[in-house]
């Protein structure tokens, strides 16, 4: 990776996301530069968090440098700033790594969100916040020490390139990382002590460790000696003018301002979790989520409690307004409860503390009970931790139903964590209950709002005794589905599930409030009906006995049985599958995650039964003709082209779409009389059709 090596000093190339986002943020017109110092306090924080991790089974790591610190050193001679931390430090190999060669996955999503007009203040969420120091800087210097390593120097002015470079001759940290950024000439405000206070202030309050900043003082000191005196005058020459008493003070004692600088602590550390909910303002819930998420909204809602008893634990958690961008990125774990042990961060990422589904939860807990010393794998075993996993979870709930009080916020949450919840449904089977009362559907009856399944069940028609759906790829194509429409006849609500988790959710949940959820494009939908329906129903379910033979033996494989449809009125005919299989739906997201191992997908693919519907016109005819003739090779093509568009219409895919064109084809030709010439020696001949309103319907369907 090294181009050129001269003597001490080694150049790298920039990897080349990480190089175009270097130009964006340097030749992109920002306003708000100045979220670089949070990000790079962030880091400070970060690493500091590390090495005291580290420190607590093993202590001799704090020994080149026992302080934990942050300090910032604004220097107006040679216009720099320095940022400088006792943290954990970078090795020579995290140098390169992590500031240049290796790109982080978000390097390119940051870059898209900038593109599509994101503030350049998200960084921080996409993992590139170190990078933001060019915002302000022609010119960054890194210099580092770890406890594994010697010290070493980062260099770069941007432009393609970065030097590393082993550093012997200059002050040495110890350990910790120093930043130092050369301030670009319209920059020079970030060496304002007032400036960088407020900054403080504003982005980085709630740093658990103290920040100080080098600070200009001047004192006035008094002196009163001869030599002083006499010199003076010699400065001042002629002093006769002066006003005789000044004169007099002047000639007693001399003042003389005295510039000296002191380190000054500028933040105030007392972890906001400690003090009483009731005296923190909203303001500051807000300014401590966004120093503990880098978000650069505000949270949606917050929970702040403390548990007392047998177990001791305080916690704030947070939901944020929006998804992250890897929100379901499986490669990534996410957990954002930072766990700390009386005080003393412990880590972030902790698994066991909080569900994968509520991963979207950000917080702190502090915990009275756990042992400081505590590691990764004895948290796995630990019964005080899954009290405070319960505990937490419960928290959350009880934050959401909060959330869903107020219609506007709860939209924005739940579009931002529907599947969360979902998810949650699928296997959380304790909470199963109170996460289906955060769930929202469109439906047969709920317009443009979203209805929940406590709603849908006051608004129960008397005699429904069950809850039903229908799954589908969007509310467009579910909702005029031929399964929908006996359902609506009889003035049923259905509920849209139109997310892919859908699916495994409502295959856990399988009942609200003692109703049994029922879709309405699989087997088992049986519908009430008077005594007049059920006679009607009888009499036609026998006369097309037959016809339901005959098209089983045309089938054959391909449906499991064909029967008389209890659930549509107006179309001909319907897929439906078993009540225990796949949904149309489900195989559609199955074939889309390719499954790897295919017997399971033969094993549960839908078995389909084919439903006709005595009442359409289409079918009427078909049974005519094959009561007259059984094997009428028209009831061939036509039984074949029905379940061809029943697997259309019934959210399904064709296997073979070239035979189903090559017979819509030829009906066209048909319909437009255009002659079958010879070239057409198919033994698949179509029937002449009759002008038939619901045949025209389907063709323009399929076009
Ligand atoms: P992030 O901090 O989100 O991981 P950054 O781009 O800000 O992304 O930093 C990249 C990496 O560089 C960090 O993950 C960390 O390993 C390292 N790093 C940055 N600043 C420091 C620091 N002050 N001390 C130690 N390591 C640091």
């Amino acid at each position: 990776m090294a181009d050129v090596q001269m003597g001490e000093t080694e150049t790298f190339a920039f990897q080349a996301e990480i190089n175009q986002l270097l130009s964006l943020i340097i030749n992109t017109f920002y306003s708000n530069k100045e979220i670089f110092l949070r990000e790079l306090i962030s880091n400070s924080s970060d690493a500091l968090d590390k090495i005291r991790y580290e420190s607590l089974t093993d202590k001799s790591k704090l020994d080149a440098q026992p302080e934990l610190f942050i300090r910032i050193v604004p220097d107006k001679s040679s216009k720099t700033l320095s940022i400088i931390d006792s943290g954990v430090g970078m090795t020579k190999a995290d140098l390169v790594n992590n500031l240049g060669t290796i790109a982080r996955s978000g390097t390119k999503e940051f870059m898209e969100a900038l593109q599509a007009g994101a503030d350049v203040s998200m960084i921080g969420q996409f993992g590139v916040g170190f990078y933001s120091a060019y915002l302000v800087s022609e010119k960054v210097v890194v210099t580092t020490k770890h406890n594994d390593d010697e010290q070493y120097i980062w260099e770069s002015q941007a432009g393609g390139s970065f030097t590393v470079t082993r550093d012997t001759t200059g002050e040495q940290l110890g350990r910790g990382t120093k930043i130092t950024l050369y301030l670009k000439e319209d920059q020079l405000e970030y060496l304002e002590e007032r400036r960088l206070k407020d900054l403080v202030k504003k982005h980085s309050e709630f740093i658990s460790y103290p920040i100080y900043l080098w600070s200009e003082k001047t004192t006035e000191k008094e002196i009163s000696d001869d030599e002083d005196e006499e010199e003076k005058k010699e400065e001042e020459g002629d002093v006769e003018d002066l006003d005789e008493d000044k004169e007099k003070d002047k000639k007693k004692k001399k003042k003389v301002k005295e510039v000296f600088h002191e380190w000054q602590l500028i933040n105030k550390q007392k972890p906001i979790w400690l003090r009483k909910p009731e005296e923190i303002t909203k303001e500051e819930y807000a300014s401590f989520y966004k120093s503990l998420t880098n978000d650069w909204e505000e949270h949606l809602a917050v929970k702040h409690f403390s548990v007392e008893g047998q177990l001791e634990f305080k916690a704030i958690l947070f939901v944020p307004k929006r998804a992250p961008f890897d929100l379901f990125d499986t490669r990534k774990k996410m957990n954002n409860i930072k766990l700390y042990v009386r005080r003393v961060f412990i880590m972030d990422n902790c698994e066991e503390l909080i569900p994968e589904y509520l991963g979207f939860v950000k917080g702190v807990v502090d915990s009275d009970d756990l042992p400081l010393n505590i590691s990764r794998e004895m948290l796995q075993q630990n019964k005080i931790l899954k009290v405070i996993r319960k505990n937490l979870v419960k928290k959350c709930l009880e934050l959401f139903s909060e959330i869903a009080e107020n219609k506007e916020d709860y939209n924005k949450f739940y579009e931002a964590f529907s599947k969360n919840l979902k998810l949650g449904i699928h296997e959380d089977s304790q909470n199963r209950a109170k996460l289906a009362d955060l769930l929202r559907y469109h439906s047969t009856k709920s317009g443009e709002e979203m209805t929940s399944l406590k709603d849908y069940v006051t608004r129960m028609k008397e005699g429904q005794k069950e809850i039903y759906y229908i799954t589908g790829e969007s509310r467009k194509a579910v909702e005029n589905s031929p399964f929908l429409e006996r359902l609506k006849k009889k003035g049923y609500e259905v509920l849209f599930m139109v997310d892919a988790i859908d699916e495994y959710a409502v295959g856990q949940l399988k009942e609200y409030d003692g109703k049994k959820l029922v879709s309405a494009t699989k087997e088992g939908l049986k519908l009430e009906d008077t005594e007049e329906e059920k006679k009607k129903k009888e009499e036609k379910k026998a006369a097309f006995e037959g016809l339901c033979k005959v098209m089983k033996d045309i089938l054959g494989d391909k449906v499991e049985k064909v029967v008389v449809s209890d659930r549509i009125v107006d179309s001909p005919c319907c897929l439906v599958t078993g009540e225990y299989g796949w949904t149309a739906n489900m195989e559609r997201i199955m074939k889309a995650q390719a499954l790897k191992d295919s017997s399971m997908s033969s094993y549960m693919s839908s078995k389909k039964t084919m439903e006709i519907n005595p009442d359409n016109g289409i079918m009427e005819e078909l049974r005519k003709r094959a009561e007259a003739d059984k094997n009428d090779k028209s009831v061939k093509d036509l039984v074949l082209l029905l379940f061809e568009t029943a697997l259309l219409t019934s959210g399904f895919s064709l296997d073979d779409p070239n035979t189903f064109a090559a017979r819509i084809h030829r009906m066209l030709k048909l319909g437009l009389s255009i002659d079958e010439d010879e070239t057409a020696a198919d033994d698949t001949e179509m029937p002449a059709l009759e002008e038939d309103g619901n045949e025209e319907s389907k063709m323009e369907e399929v076009d």
